[in-house]
């Protein structure tokens, strides 16, 4: 390792935006990176597959706060649009109730005004209260402490007064049901938090945040597919000196008592280090990583306990058509929306119905799909394996062409005569694949128990030069929030060893 103050070397374990924003930001401040990734492919939830012409996006498709994604290449002097182009999106979501209504979620007041008063005339001067509100929280949830690291209890503390003022204590539902009356508003204003991961009717009212900031900044499309987002960013971090490393899954965490001092891989080989961070899950970091150091034990029973996300199941499918009739992001919900919800968030089972996100990139870029055709996917929220402890290989296949079937019905006609390619992502493969705990899509339920000082913290508390970084540390899941967890770890690290 490193002696005294010459140049630092670190190992960031995992290369998932978290992970990845991290590596460019230590790599950027002089500090040697390795970035090492146990899959074939960088970008975690944000993996792709290629297949039968067609480009799937496996996670993340709605970009939202592009500033923090330009910070990173700024921080070297650097433009984004040199590394991957940005394409706004309109609708930012377009969302549709099975009784036919549908409601494009724009960014101009006059059309939003005009659908919110066809819903509810008294709605139209409520969305403007809940629209302030949402504003104050964003200033002070997102701009104030989103990467901010929160390691004492004091910092906890400090922030209690405004977000007590804030109502942090109530749900997003239940806030937004105090602005609003109709019952698909609510549900229009309150979805967001099960992009993150949240049950909205469970979630802190902070998070009531991100209709603010997809106002502030709208909603955007990486040009060829959110994975040409993350190679610009291996770009970046590749131009700046860094090494990423492929298909070299960690096997565990080297300590000399309790320092940090390298990893070893699944092959055995060792590489040392004057610091670690994970990206990888929390509980895997702890109780496989950090199995052989008694912190570990501790802290992995500890977050086992925890309440954790539910998990997804998605299809990608490919169509011999083009997206006719559609929008880029379509939110369809079903028959239950409190109901459905509980039980996604408790289980015992996956229910028999289900709400959908629907998501046909070609609407903003053929290039995902052959000419004249179309790619999508469509996720269906499901509880995670703790809560439901099903046997996906079964289930899979069968809720597939339930879902296929539900969607040729009302919104894709022809769809499975059109059918050329299909695959599908489970619970059980977020286990298998990401190492997730429990299969969830998104680590720790962000509930306000389990947020900002609450959540794992950015620094470890027993090993001081391990940290972590990615959806399961402050502030939480999200491209936006675990871009803002590599700031908040950065920060710390820099101010120790930059
Ligand atoms: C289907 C889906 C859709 C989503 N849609 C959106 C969206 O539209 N907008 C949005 O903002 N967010 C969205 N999210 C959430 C967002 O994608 C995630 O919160 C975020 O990408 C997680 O990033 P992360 O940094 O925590 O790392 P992850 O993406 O979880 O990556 C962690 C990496 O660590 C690697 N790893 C694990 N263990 C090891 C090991 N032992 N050795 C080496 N490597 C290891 C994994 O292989 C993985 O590559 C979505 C999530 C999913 C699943």
């Amino acid at each position: 390792m490193t002696q005294g103050n010459g140049p630092k070397r670190a190992i960031v374990i995992g290369a998932g935006f978290g992970g990845i924003a991290l590596a460019i930001r230590l790599q950027s401040a002089g500090i040697a990176t390795t970035l090492i990734e146990g899959r074939d492919k960088p970008g975690g939830r944000a993996y792709v597959y290629e297949d039968a012409g067609f480009t799937f996006d496996a996670g993340p498709t709605v970009i939202t706060d592009p500033s923090a994604l330009e910070e990173l290449f700024a921080l070297s002097g650097r433009r984004m649009s040199d590394y991957v182009e940005l394409l706004p999106v309109s609708p930012f979501y377009q969302l549709c109730w099975e009784d036919g209504t549908r409601f494009d979620y724009v960014n101009d007041q006059a059309r939003l005004d005009e659908q919110i008063r066809a819903l509810e005339p008294d709605d139209v001067a409520g969305y403007q209260r809940f629209l302030a509100y949402s504003q104050a929280v964003f200033e002070e949830g997102y701009l104030r402490l989103g990467a901010k690291p929160f390691l004492k209890v004091g910092d906890m503390l400090a922030a209690g007064p405004k977000l007590a003022q804030l109502t942090a204590w109530r749900s997003v539902y239940t806030q937004v049901s105090r602005f609003v009356k109709s019952e698909k508003l609510r549900q229009a204003l309150s979805f967001h938090t099960l992009l993150v991961g949240g049950n909205p009717f469970a979630t802190s009212s902070i998070y009531a945040l991100i209709h603010a900031l997809e106002r502030k900044w709208g909603v955007w499309f990486a040009k060829g597919g959110t994975h040409q987002l993350v190679l610009g960013l291996l770009k970046l971090f590749s131009d700046l000196g860094g090494e990423l490393r492929l298909n070299a899954p960690v096997e565990r965490i080297l300590t000399e008592g309790n320092r940090a001092t390298g990893v070893c891989l699944a092959d055995g080989s060792q590489i040392p280090a004057d610091l670690v961070a994970s990206n990888a899950d929390v509980v895997h970091t702890y109780r496989k990583l950090l199995g052989h150091h008694t912190h570990g034990v501790v802290e992995s029973n500890r977050l086992k306990r925890k309440r954790h996300s539910m998990s997804l199941f998605v299809i990608h499918f490919g169509l011999s058509q083009p997206p006719v009739g559609l929008e880029h992001h379509m939110v369809c919900f079903g028959q239950r929306y409190r109901g459905l919800i509980d039980e996604l968030f408790k289980g015992p089972g996956v229910p028999d119905d289900f709400s959908l996100y629907l998501h046909s990139p070609c609407v903003t870029d053929p290039s995902l799909a052959p000419p004249g055709q179309s790619a999508h996917y469509v996720l269906a929220p499901v509880p995670h394996l703790g809560n439901a402890d099903v046997d996906w290989s079964v289930e899979g296949p069968r809720l597939r062409d339930k879902i296929l079937a539900y969607l040729e019905e009302r919104y894709m006609p022809g769809l499975r005569a059109n059918l050329v390619t299909s695959r599908i992502f489970t619970p059980a493969d977020f286990r298998q694949e990401l190492n997730a705990h429990v299969g969830s899509a998104f680590s720790l339920e962000p509930i306000l128990t389990q947020s900002a000082w609450f959540r794992p913290h950015n620094r470890d508390k027993v090993i001081p030069n391990l940290y972590l970084v990615g959806a399961g540390t402050h502030p939480g899941a999200g491209v936006p929030g675990v871009v803002g967890s590599a700031k908040a770890t950065a920060s710390v690290i820099l101010e120790e060893h930059g």
